[in-house]
C-alpha cells in the first residue's frame, strides 16, 4: 500500500483470544486504523486490551505496517463487518479487514477461509496460461487455416484466463475493503461471462465449420448474451448474498448450446463431441448447484470453514470444466484437419 501522505495508524495488540469470556464480541484487534483515505477500522476503545498508536509517515509508517502484516488472526464469523459477511456455515478462521493490498498477497500463503479459493483458480489460470501459450506456438502445419483458428482458440483462452485471473485476484483483495471487494466482485462476474462467451467461439467455429450463416447468428446471440451479462454484474445490489441464487444461475450456461436440430444433431452428438459438451455442462450446473445451495457446510456448519466448501467446489468444477471444453473443440479441430476443411454433404453439421 502506498505511503501517501501523512496518516496515522493505530495497531491493537489485543486478539481475540484474550477477550474475557462472556463478553460481548468486540471489533477483531490486528487491523489498523487509518485517518486519511482509509475509514476508522478500530475504533481506539473497541480492542480487548490497550492498543499501541503510531503516527507516522513515509518511512515509519511502512515499519508499522510491517510490524502489522506478520500479526493479523483469522477471526469468527460472527465479528466480521456486514460486507464481509457471506456465508454463516463458514463458522471461523476469517480473515479480519485488511486495508493493504500487500497484506492481502501475503495472506494467499496462509490457512483461511479463502485460502482454498484462491489457490483453485490460481493454479487453473497457470494451467491455461501455459495452454493457451503451447496452443499458440503450435506449427501452422496443424491447422487448416492457422490465423483464423489460432485467434478462434485465442478468444477460448483469453475468456479462461481473465475468468480465472479475475477470480482469484477477486478472492486475495476480497477483504481489503468493502469498496476494493465490491469492484473486484464485479470483475469476477464478468470473468465468467467472458469464459463463457470464449468457449462458444471455437465450438461455434468448429461445429457450424461449413454454414457461416448460422455460425455468425448464434455468435451474436451469446456476444449478446454474455455483454448484458457483464452490464448486469455492475449493478452494486447484484453481489448481494441474497442475489446468490441469481448468480449460481448466471454461471451456469443456459443459453442455446444446441446445434441445428435433426440430422446435423445426431451427427453432432457423435463426431461434434456433444458428450464432452453434456458433461462439461453437467459440471457447470452442478457446480452452480452446489453454490446456491450452500452443500455441504450447510450440513455440517464449521466443518468445512478451510477445505471442501461449496465455493471451492465449484471453482474446481469450473476448472475442470473448462478444460473439458478444451479438449472437446481439439477434437473437432483435428476432426476439420482430418477433412482436410472440405464441406461436403457428409461433415455438415
Ligand atoms: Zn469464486
Amino acid at each position: 500500500m502506498a505511503a501517501a501522505g501523512r496518516r496515522e495508524w493505530r495497531l491493537c495488540s489485543a486478539t481475540l483470544a484474550e477477550q474475557r469470556p462472556g463478553e460481548q464480541p468486540r471489533y477483531p484487534c490486528g487491523p489498523l486504523t487509518g485517518t486519511g483515505k482509509h475509514q476508522l477500522l478500530v475504533s481506539p476503545g473497541a480492542c480487548a486490551c490497550g492498543h499501541r498508536s503510531f503516527v507516522s509517515g513515509g518511512i515509519a509508517q511502512l515499519g508499522v505496517l510491517q510490524v502489522w502484516e506478520g500479526r493479523w488472526r483469522v477471526i469468527p464469523y460472527d465479528v466480521l463487518p456486514d460486507w464481509l459477511k457471506d456465508n454463516d456455515y463458514l463458522l471461523h478462521g476469517h480473515r479480519p479487514p485488511m486495508p493493504s493490498f500487500r497484506a492481502c498477497f501475503k495472506s494467499i500463503f496462509r490457512i483461511h477461509t479463502e485460502t482454498g479459493n484462491i489457490w483453485t483458480h490460481l493454479l487453473g489460470f497457470v494451467l491455461f496460461l501455459c495452454l493457451g501459450i503451447l496452443t499458440m506456438l503450435r506449427p501452422n502445419m496443424y491447422f487448416m487455416a492457422p490465423l483464423q483458428e489460432k485467434v478462434v482458440f485465442g478468444m477460448f483462452f483469453l475468456g479462461a484466463v481473465l475468468c480465472l485471473s479475475f477470480s482469484w485476484l477477486f478472492h486475495t483483495v476480497y477483504c481489503h475493503s468493502e469498496k476494493v471487494s465490491r469492484t473486484f466482485s464485479k470483475l469476477d462476474y464478468s470473468g465468467i461471462a467472458l469464459l463463457i462467451m470464449g468457449s462458444f467461439v471455437p465450438w461455434l467455429y468448429y461445429s457450424f465449420y461449413c454454414s457461416p450463416q448460422p455460425r455468425l447468428i448464434y455468435l451474436s446471440i451469446v456476444c449478446v448474451l454474455g455483454i448484458s451479462a457483464i452490464i448486469v454484474a455492475q449493478w452494486d445490489r447484484f453481489a448481494t448474498p441474497k442475489h446468490r441464487q441469481t448468480r449460481a444461475g448466471r454461471r451456469s450456461p443456459s443459453s442455446p448450446r444446441v446445434p441445428s436440430p435433426g440430422r446435423g444433431f445426431v451427427k453432432a452428438t457423435t463426431v461434434g463431441q456433444m458428450g464432452w459438451f453434456f458433461l462439461m455442462a453437467v459440471m457447470y450446473i452442478t457446480g452452480a448447484g452446489l453454490y446456491a445451495a450452500r452443500i455441504p457446510e450447510r450440513f455440517f456448519p464449521g466443518k468445512f470453514d478451510i477445505w471442501f466448501q461449496s465455493h471451492q467446489i465449484f471453482h474446481v468444477l469450473v476448472v475442470a470444466a473448462a478444460f473439458v471444453h478444451f479438449y472437446g473443440v481439439s477434437n473437432l479441430q483435428e476432426f476439420r484437419y482430418g477433412l482436410e476443411g472440405g464441406c461436403t454433404d457428409d461433415s455438415l453439421l
